[in-house]
């Protein structure tokens, strides 16, 4: 009697004990009728290259990747492919035929809930992005090569956003601006803006507290505030925005997209919105 093989997948971070990720993907596999199991593994920075070398050596399907290890995985990796060449960085790896192909999902996933939750399109837009580390790197090249009307990048560390800046005009000859929080023309790029997004961790969970320090009464009427924080459901940033009359959108919607998408890429198959939508909903409104 041959016995079915369980395709293994997972999720390499440190800390990794709070992704949502497995009740994502182990959502999609029921859904699709997969036979395959995902699972959270705690990578120490130390550790990634080993834990690399493990998920060729066990066989495993593929995984993804997130903090700290998105730009830090790509040595351990035979090709980088698409959006993850672009950027740098990666979230998805697929393991087939022995080998390890990066890619990241981030940026469609972000567009995909700009899309579908808000019905928006960056062409032409005025946007204002906070943040500049991996997933404001990922978010930044989408919207350049969406074809935004302009991009203001802003960031504590001005240097990150500074080598983003240069990054996005070195491979996609997109001219960007930068500045940092406490800098006076913030509050003209403020007014001018149809959409401002949240791409640093200010306001995740457990610090819900937080909120970027962003001059929210400069934005215009109708301006859409995006937070890719998804935990809590609705951070204190775009509750500030929402009470100001602004409509908002949160990052839900960009987890399920992303993680839809690294499925399609493991599997061939897209995965059905709605039971994850409701798995993930369920949680987090607990
Ligand atoms: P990251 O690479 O560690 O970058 C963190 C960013 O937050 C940097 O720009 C950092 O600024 C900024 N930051 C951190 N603490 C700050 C503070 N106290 N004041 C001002 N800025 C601060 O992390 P990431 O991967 O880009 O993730 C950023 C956020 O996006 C996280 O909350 C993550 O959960 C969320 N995310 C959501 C999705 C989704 O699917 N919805 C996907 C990916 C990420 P410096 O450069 O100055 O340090």
């Amino acid at each position: 009697m041959t016995q079915e093989i369980i395709r293994v997948y997972g999720i390499f971070g440190y800390p990794v004990g709070h992704s949502l990720s497995p009740l994502l993907q182990n959502e999609a596999f029921k859904a699709l009728g997969i036979n395959g199991v995902y699972l959270p593994f705690e990578v120490k920075p130390g550790a990634l290259e080993g834990a690399a070398h493990a998920l060729r050596c066990l066989g495993m399907a593929g995984v993804n990747i997130t903090i700290p290890h998105k730009e830090a995985i790509i040595p351990f990796l035979d090709a980088v492919e698409g959006d993850a060449a672009l950027t740098g960085t990666v979230n998805t790896v697929l393991h087939r035929d022995g080998k390890l192909i990066g890619y990241s999902t981030d940026g469609e996933g972000f567009l995909l809930s700009l899309r579908r939750e808000a019905g928006i399109e960056p062409r032409g837009k005025n946007i204002v992005l906070l943040g500049a580390g991996g997933a404001a790197r990922a978010v930044a090249f989408r919207l350049a090569q969406e074809g935004a009307g302009s991009l203001y990048l802003v960031n504590r560390s001005k240097e990150r956003a500074e080598a983003l800046r240069e990054d996005l005009q070195a491979r996609l000859g997109f001219t960007a601006a930068c500045c940092g929080f406490s800098d006076p023309e913030l509050h003209e790029a403020a007014a001018n803006a149809d959409l401002v997004i949240n791409a640093t961790s200010l306001g995740m969970y457990p610090a819900a507290g937080e909120a970027p320090p962003f001059p929210l009464e400069r934005c215009p009427t109708g301006c859409l505030i995006c937070d890719l924080v998804y935990r809590p459901r609705e951070t204190l940033w775009l509750k500030k925005a929402r009470e100001r009359g602004l409509p908002v959108l949160g990052g839900l919607g960009m987890l399920i997209y992303q993680g839809m998408l690294s499925c399609q890429i493991w599997t061939g198959r897209m995965p059905p919105e709605e039971p994850l939508r409701a798995a993930l909903e369920r949680v987090l409104d607990r």
